[in-house]
């Protein structure tokens, strides 16, 4: 079936707004070009400003005049049920339309894409009609009743990585809570959200509620954080996009800004860790996963030091035993890099680091090449210094530092040592020393002797300039409603 679906052929991608597929304004297009093997796949929709600006207005004029908002809550939770169904009854169509579009291994992608995107959409359908306001006791004779209101229209940027998980992470509440959104997603990354768009109206979701816009950052994505009818921006990506989109906000309608921007996790391996074979295997699969396209990525090993050398042996034969190459044959451990320019960027903090008189340890290079597609692989650097770039910097691929530390105090200064703080991994036996671990790490997420669990109950969210406000859990709902208090004297 994988076959079969990888050769089919993909119509010209439009935008899809009020409903309906649209192309660009001004007729342009830009190709989408296949990282598995360099080839033309088909082109995508350039968005205009005017482009953005119609979506908008769809999205704007579906929630004034309440056609999904003023639905019963249990009405609006029938179509989100009906979608997730549908997504996953197309389950390996998405899987392999967004594999061929971004090059993530099929096995990775099949559960983190349709399937979760579908769990995500049902979690929040279900809490649809869960909404519940407060009755605040005032003072005799006044009633203070608190409502939960949606905010709106909301503006979605997402990236390339996991455009159907994180996509549902975002739309799922914002929609559940009666909001209205269009959503942009990467250029590299768009086939398949916009089929997920396609899919929501098949299952029943009124024109307008879910708009998906292509084209390039800068211009569609811009557009929504300028406008003055976008009321909630909502954003996965760069840190450097992230300030652009804070300062758009500002200079127009402060709309509500929530980043969920870069990390550069560490993962903490001290001597007395349960099973160091465990840990070498699951932090391999931390940062090698996906080729390290992951935001939580556990990118900077440290390791406690009389362990060092022998878990770096343990921790580089697990990188050479990862299965690189082909994302749609599903033997395959770690796909492809999602463009060019990505892979060059990879290379050269290696070749700095390298430069600098760093040891890569394995790694360091592009492979595959005569295939036409982008692959890297598994690198580790080690005995990298706390201000070496790579270190500092989120690479966004497959490549690892290690560092050597002597006692608890100084894992967690170097750990804590950096702008970001989305996530982090501890591997102890000790209980007390993982508390404590837990208690001071700033991440947004800290995992103990187990690395990028995901489960949609929890929150995620970044400390630190790893961004602000959560996806997932119940908590998501604060971004996409509004509090109004009502006086009522008896
Ligand atoms: P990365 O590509 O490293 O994940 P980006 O922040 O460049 O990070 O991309 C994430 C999303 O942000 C993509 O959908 C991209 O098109 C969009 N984007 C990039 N630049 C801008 C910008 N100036 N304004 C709005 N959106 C942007």
């Amino acid at each position: 079936k994988i076959a079969q679906l990888r050769n089919q052929s993909i119509p010209p991608a439009r935008h899809f707004i009020d409903g309906a597929q649209v192309s660009a304004s001004d007729g342009g297009t830009m190709p989408v070009t296949s990282p598995i093997d360099g080839a033309e796949l088909t082109t995508l929709a350039r968005g205009t400003h005017k482009d953005a600006d119609r979506a908008i207005a769809a999205a704007r004029g579906a929630f004034d005049d309440g056609r999904w908002s003023g639905l019963a809550p249990a009405a609006r939770k029938k179509i989100l049920l009906a979608w997730a169904s549908l997504i996953e009854a197309h389950a390996l169509e998405l899987a392999v339309l967004g594999v061929r579009d971004n090059g993530t291994e099929i096995g990775m992608a099949f559960k983190a894409e349709p399937l979760s995107a579908a769990g995500t959409i049902r979690f929040y359908a279900e809490a649809c009609d869960k909404i519940f306001g407060e009755i605040a006791p005032t003072s005799p004779g006044a009633l203070g009743l608190v409502h939960k209101q949606p905010v709106g229209v909301v503006g979605a940027i997402v990236p390339w990585n996991f455009p159907l998980m994180i996509g549902a992470w975002k739309l799922a509440p914002a929609l559940a809570a009666g909001c209205t959104m269009v959503m942009k997603p990467a250029e590299t990354a768009s086939l398949s959200l916009l089929r997920l768009a396609e899919l929501g109206h098949e299952a029943g979701l009124p024109a307008g509620v879910f708009n998906v816009i292509t084209g390039e950052g800068p211009v569609v994505g811009a557009a929504l954080a300028q406008s003055h009818d976008v009321d909630a921006l909502v954003f996965t990506g760069s840190g450097a996009t992230g300030r652009k989109l804070m300062e758009a906000a500002a200079r127009s309608n402060l709309k509500r800004v929530y980043l969920e921007l870069g990390g550069k996790s560490p993962n903490i391996v001290f001597a007395d860790a349960p099973d160091l074979n465990e840990a070498a295997k699951v932090s391999a699969a931390g940062i090698f996963r996906n080729s390290g396209q992951v935001c939580i990525a556990g990118s900077r090993l440290l390791v406690e030091r009389s362990i060092y050398d022998s878990f770096l042996e343990k921790f580089a034969a697990q990188a050479k035993a990862m299965r690189v190459g082909d994302p749609l044959d599903p033997a395959t451990h770690a796909g492809a890099i999602n463009s060019e320019s990505q892979l060059a960027r990879n290379l050269a903090f290696v070749d700095a680091a390298r430069a600098a008189g760093r040891r890569v340890v394995t790694g360091g290079t592009r492979i595959l090449e005569q295939t036409g597609g982008t692959y890297m692989a598994p690198t580790i650097v080690a005995d990298v210094t706390q201000d070496d770039p790579i270190v500092q910097n989120e690479v966004f691929g497959p490549v690892a530092t290690v560092q050597p530390f002597d006692t608890e105090a100084e894992a967690i200064a170097l750990a804590n040592g950096t702008t970001l703080g989305l996530a982090a991994g501890v591997w102890t036996r000790d209980l007390s020393r993982a508390h404590r671990m837990v208690a001071r790490l700033r991440a947004g997420v800290v995992h103990v002797n187990t690395y990028g669990g995901a489960d949609i109950t929890v929150p995620m969210g970044g400390m630190k300039q790893s961004g602000n406000g959560h996806d997932k859990s119940l908590h998501a709902f604060e971004k996409y409603l509004d509090l109004k208090t009502a006086w009522i004297k008896l």
